[in-house]
């Protein structure tokens, strides 16, 4: 295999990994802003609860309140009928004393319901603190792992960075060049060639292109997609023995009754 093959094959490598570790790098601080998002959700959920709370505590105020009024009221009515001077006078009164105390019952309803829901509400600000409380410490933990990963992430980058270096200043300028423009352009600069195709792109190589890269005394492209082609190998010794299973070629010119 030729030097600029191997160095080519090590820093196709190399840059694999420093792009899967700038990849990890920028997931990280998604996977935290997930849960913050989750957090605020909790948050809002709590103080949602809170306030339902504060409301019906209001509320029940309110209704205690219009309570005592009415009893102010009846009590009042009371001292007047002991001075009402016609039948008429005093069934009015007696109506007003009626009408306030059925307003007492269903005030006092509307209060007892405020103290059933009390439970509910509670049961809720509960469930939200709790919920809070375990996703605090588990963002916490995420972000303490975050950053932890981060450094290592950030160490390694430095070593393959270093690597990649060192490969780059073993091949040519022109080859580095090609390789680089088409590893921007297609993500890989170098393919193995198996079974007479470029295993990148999936193109069958000329019977010239195929001999060439199997001497291995020269860089060749695929024709097809730009790619440095190398044979690996331990592969050219499996294509070199003749073989019952390898599928049958179809030879055109020599098959053909004629040549075209
Ligand atoms: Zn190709």
């Amino acid at each position: 295999m030729l030097p600029d093959i191997e160095n080519l094959l090590r820093l196709q490598e190399a840059d694999k990994e420093i792009r899967r570790l700038h990849e990890e790098i920028a997931e990280l601080p998604k996977r935290v802003a997930a849960i913050e998002q989750k957090l605020a959700g909790t948050k809002a959920q709590l103080e949602k609860a809170q306030s339902n709370i504060k409301t019906d505590e209001a509320a029940k105020r309110k209704h205690e309140t219009a309570i005592t009024d009415l009893r102010g009221k009846i009590s009042k009515y009371r001292d007047q009928s002991l001075d009402v001077k016609t039948n008429d006078q005093y069934k009015a009164l007696l109506h007003e004393i009626q009408f306030a105390e059925k307003e007492i019952a269903a005030t006092e309803d509307k209060i007892l319901e405020l103290m059933v829901n009390a439970d509910t509400r509670a049961g809720e600000v509960k469930t939200a603190q709790a919920e809070l409380k375990a996703e605090t410490a588990e963002i916490e933990q995420e972000k303490e792992q975050a950053r932890l990963r981060t450094a290592e992430d950030e160490k390694l980058l430095a070593e393959w960075k270093g690597k990649r270096d060192q490969h780059r200043s073993g091949i040519g300028d022109d080859l580095l060049r090609h390789y680089e423009r088409v590893s921007r352009f297609r993500g890989t600069g170098i393919s193995e060639v198996r079974d007479h195709k470029c295993m990148a792109c999936q193109v069958m190589l000329r019977p010239q292109t195929y001999n060439e890269v199997r001497s291995g005394q020269q860089i060749v492209f695929c024709d097809s997609c730009q790619r440095v082609l190398y044979l690996n190998p331990a592969d050219e010794l499996v294509d070199q023995k003749p073989s019952m299973h390898r599928p049958r070629r179809h030879h055109p010119k020599i098959d053909a009754p004629q040549a075209w």
